[in-house]
């Protein structure tokens, strides 16, 4: 679950529900209600499983 780090959307999200890619500052995805960027780490578990953890303590930008 993610929760969009724009204050005055606050969405939550689930992985389906998003696009993760990367613009060249990191994976992050947008937030399809207001369009903030939210940043997210990868990890790949030993048997190749991939998660995604969002972080928290980068504020989002570019809001539309
Ligand atoms: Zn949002």
């Amino acid at each position: 679950m993610f929760t969009c780090r724009n204050q005055s959307c606050g969405a939550d999200w689930s992985l389906a529900d998003v696009v993760i890619k990367n613009e060249g500052q990191g994976l992050l995805f947008r937030c399809p209600m207001c369009g903030a960027r939210n940043y997210v780490e990868r990890h790949e578990s030993d048997d190749g499983e991939v998660s995604y953890e969002q972080v928290v303590d980068i504020k989002p930008y570019g809001l539309q």
